[in-house]
């Protein structure tokens, strides 16, 4: 018997109706499964919110915990409805005491006037706590033979790094294969794992995907079945592409390309651990969890080219161009190494580098822009002599098996961009196997994915047909 993993995102946590359907589909499964839950909807900017308010000295740090204990009282009040069920007791005083070290933890930020890494990771980790308790009574009142599993009680360690950890796979998977048995439901939060010296420490904004991949690969896991509220991958975005459709399957490597380039469906990180391991990822939608186990995408890593060859076209606002100019920036050794050192010093992540003779085009957060332009002008390296940003662009990128291999595919898209006369201002093409991307203006976003989604797609009713 092997181990199943599911994960519940905060969309799925959202209110009563959301769930109600979660039961319904951890029912379905009808096996003991590993669970990982993010916090309630909204849960982790509140806390962010509170966190800063409380080094600002303007937090109502009793309000604040009484607004949560109501909510989440409330909440449990619908599900458990019979007053003198003993659960709603012991919920209660587990409930209590989180909230109490919640509170302590803010409080310590207010008399210090700051926020120490530490505290921060620790507030933050306080929605995924507070949700897989709720979790777990909310599933033992409904027959689940479960408990909760803290990640401090487990042994799932990070390396140590505050707000953005990496989990250390080779001292977790030992840990956890002791401390997780395959004949038990169990309820793990997300979001965190434990320091080498024992401090909570997060695993990047969103990061709850990545701790249950990281559980599914330390216990060789049958799959991970990710929960979401919708059909899995669509050919585009169906808020600004009419007539799109499921993509089925992705190999690891297309599903980070979209994912890199703006998708939501998955965080960036999650195919890391569970490519290596060959562990199917599933998308489910929550939303039809009463029809049973249907995945709507899978992600493995059988790589098929479909007749289409694109199976996605996906747009990210996110990136910022920083442009480093001057005669021979290109063919100067150094140039963009010490870009690159002094940006890495300020730790801003490089996304992608695209250059030319006259010209080093980097692709940042659009966030860190204006801080990138100062960290180099600062530098003075010599042989650049002018730095430009632009922050109205988008990235657009096309994603399938096939796509570099396979003659006239960019012909198409680009032919598909210019027929609406749109200007293309930097491509790259050739540096994954699997994906190609393209900067335009922000203002033609929308229509440039309509066209090349029109072009690919139009007539098509599903998009797993083989060649
Ligand atoms: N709650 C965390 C966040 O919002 C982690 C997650 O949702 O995956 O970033
Ligand atoms: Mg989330």
């Amino acid at each position: 018997m092997s181990y199943q993993v599911v994960k519940f995102g905060g969309s799925n946590l959202r209110d009563i109706d959301g769930i109600k359907k979660v039961i319904q589909a951890v029912k379905n499964y009808n096996q003991p499964l590993i669970i990982v839950v993010s916090a309630f909807y909204g849960m982790t900017n509140r806390l962010i919110n509170a966190v800063e308010k409380s080094a600002a000295g303007k937090m109502d740090i009793a309000r604040f915990t009484r607004d949560i204990r109501n909510q989440k009282w409330l909440l449990i009040q619908q599900i458990i409805k019979d007053k003198d069920n003993l659960l709603l007791d012991q919920y209660c005083i587990e409930f209590e005491k989180r909230l109490e070290r919640l509170k302590e933890n803010l409080t310590a930020v207010t008399h210090l006037n700051e926020v120490p890494p530490e505290i921060y990771d620790e507030v933050l980790s306080f929605g995924e706590r507070l949700s897989s308790l709720t979790l777990f009574y909310i599933l033992t009142y409904f027959g689940v033979d479960c408990c909760e599993a803290l990640p401090e009680d487990i042994g799932l360690f990070t390396d140590g790094e505050y707000k953005n950890a990496s989990v250390d796979f080779e001292r977790t998977e030992i840990h956890l294969r002791k401390a997780l048995s395959v004949h038990k439901t169990y309820i793990i939060p997300g979001f965190y794992g434990i320091s080498p010296d024992g401090c909570t420490t997060l695993l990047g904004r969103g990061g709850s995907d990545y701790s249950a991949a990281a559980i599914a690969a330390c216990l060789n896991a049958q799959s991970l079945d990710l929960w979401k509220d919708v059909e899995g991958f669509l050919s585009a975005d169906p808020e600004i592409v009419s007539g799109t459709v499921n993509v089925n399957e992705l190999t690891y490597g297309e599903a980070s390309e979209l994912s890199y380039f703006g998708s939501q469906i998955l965080h960036p990180r999650t195919t890391e651990p569970l490519a290596k391991a060959n562990i199917p990822i599933r998308i489910m939608d929550i939303h039809q969890s009463c029809e049973g186990i249907r995945p709507f995408t899978i992600i493995h890593k059988e790589e098929k080219i479909t007749s289409n060859v694109v199976k996605s076209v996906a747009y990210s606002d996110h990136f910022g161009l920083l442009k480093l100019s001057g005669s021979g920036v290109g063919i100067k050794p150094g140039i963009l190494a010490k870009s690159a050192v002094a940006l890495d010093d300020a730790g801003i992540n490089i996304q992608s580098v695209i250059t030319s003779q006259t010209a080093i085009n980097i692709l940042l957060a659009k966030k860190e822009l204006s801080k990138a332009k100062n960290i180099i002008l600062q530098k003075d390296i010599h042989g650049i002599s002018d730095i430009g940003i632009d922050s109205n662009i988008s990235v657009i990128a096309a994603v399938g098996q096939g796509l570099v291999s396979k003659a006239g595919i960019a012909g198409r898209i680009f032919s598909a961009v210019a027929r609406k006369g749109i200007n293309i201002k930097i491509i790259c093409f050739g540096a994954s196997n699997v994906a190609m991307y393209f900067i335009v203006d922000k203002n033609n976003r929308n229509e440039t994915v309509k066209e090349i989604h029109d072009e690919f797609f139009s007539g098509e009713v599903c998009c797993d047909a083989c060649v």
